[in-house]
């Protein structure tokens, strides 16, 4: 991320607190204007979901399952040294570590992670392996590191020169306490369904920039940061994982969504849990679901929540309606 897109993000912080200071503009009644989908579909966060719901979408269409598409959709995230927020090139912890955190899913119910992991680019393939070669869901640290090697992962230096400078400048008005907000994250979540009708996930990220070392977020927890239910469909999260992790936000939303609400109103009532009890001023969570016949929905806790919807043909950027209006 370039210096000027911090302080562009910055600026949209300090409005956005400015605003749930005052008069916020909330819109309790607000149903879904991103509510019907179809099938195949392939959605995921942020801007960089465009590159990897193409890779996914490929998948699908010629045949392929969900699992292998929300795998090889990440990787395109991971691995690209540009996105500062997700493997290879994200930025460090407080103390210039780079640790990843990724979750992974399937239609059978079948899920494996790792956390805190150091010096493999993708660790969206590790934590398959973990679910499809291992007795465990988890691998945490040194742990999955030696794992990560034993099935022939690289090991790789992950902090690119330009997250190193960034780490750098942060250090010179640096605080103990890491700083968690609205600029310091865009982990990818990506939810799947293919031709079959079944349904995977995917969520990874770096964390939040500048966390204390060892912190893990809500990205590799199944039910925090990604859940699927092939019966009834999926969701993914972004944002203060702090947050997420407190209210099990995926799992939450497909339990709604199994109580009968609509993917769009799963993710809002997700947030309003958040907004009820914690200080949200400047911590944004932006969540993502589909449901089984490829409906969803997006809402998050301030403006500025984006995601990539590849659907009918199309691959393309929505805004999420948000809590805090803009
Ligand atoms: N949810 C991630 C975490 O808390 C951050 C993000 O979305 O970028 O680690």
């Amino acid at each position: 991320m370039k210096r000027r897109d911090f302080l562009k993000k910055s600026a949209l912080v300090t409005t956005a607190s400015a605003l749930v200071g005052c008069d916020v503009k909330v819109d309790f009644e607000n149903l879904s204007s991103f509510k019907n989908g179809g099938l195949p579909i392939v959605i995921s966060t942020w801007n960089h979901g465009v590159a990897a719901n193409k890779v996914a979408m490929n998948i699908i269409k010629n045949g392929g399952n969900a699992l292998d598409a929300v795998e090889a959709g990440v990787r395109v995230t991971e691995s690209d040294p540009e996105m500062m927020s997700v493997g290879y090139g994200g930025l460090p912890d407080r103390d210039g570590h780079v640790t990843l955190d990724a979750c992974i899913m399937d239609y059978t119910g079948n899920c494996g992670a790792v956390s805190y992991l150091q010096h493999i680019k993708n660790p969206i393939s590790v934590a398959r392996k973990v679910m499809e070669e291992t007795p465990h869901v988890m691998l945490s640290g040194k742990g999955a590191l030696d794992f990560a090697l034993e099935k022939g992962f690289e090991m790789e230096n992950l902090l690119t020169e330009k997250a190193e400078n960034l780490w750098k400048e942060w250090l010179v008005t640096s605080q103990y306490k890491p700083i968690v907000n609205i600029e310091n994250h865009d982990t990818i979540g990506l939810l799947a369904i293919d031709k079959k009708g079944n349904i995977s996930g995917a969520c990874t990220t770096s964390g939040l920039a500048w966390k204390l070392h060892g912190r893990v977020g809500d990205s590799p927890i199944i039910g925090a940061g990604m859940y699927v239910d092939n019966e009834i469909g999926g969701a993914c999260a972004t944002g203060v994982g702090e947050l997420v992790m407190k209210t099990l936000g995926s799992f939450l939303i497909v339990e709604l969504m199994r109580q009968g609400m609509n993917p769009q109103e799963a993710c809002k009532e997700a947030v309003m849990r958040i907004v009820a009890k914690e200080e949200y001023n400047d911590m944004q969570v932006g969540y993502l679901a589909i449901d089984k016949n490829g409906n969803y929905g997006a809402y998050s806790i301030h403006p500025g929540f984006n995601f990539a919807l590849h659907l009918g043909g199309e691959n393309k950027m929505h805004d999420a309606e948000s809590f805090v209006k803009s």
